[in-house]
């Protein structure tokens, strides 16, 4: 499994988010990164090392 990842890509994260889906959208990075629930729309920031060790699959890119 590649864990290479880029900004907007679609991740799932080996804990569900608290409304049950486990999909996630990557919305910044930088130091830390910033990723979105798409079903609830909630943004969570973490820095990269954590966001590495609770990554669990590098879905894609979003096709436009
Ligand atoms: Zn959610």
């Amino acid at each position: 499994m590649k864990n290479n990842y880029k900004l907007n890509d679609l991740v799932e994260m080996k804990k569900n988010h608290a409304c049950g889906t486990n999909k996630w959208q990557i919305t910044r990075m930088g130091v830390d990164i910033k990723i979105k629930c798409v079903n609830c729309n909630r943004e969570i920031m973490m820095d990269r090392l954590e966001f590495e060790k609770k990554l669990k699959k590098v879905l894609g890119g979003q096709d436009e």
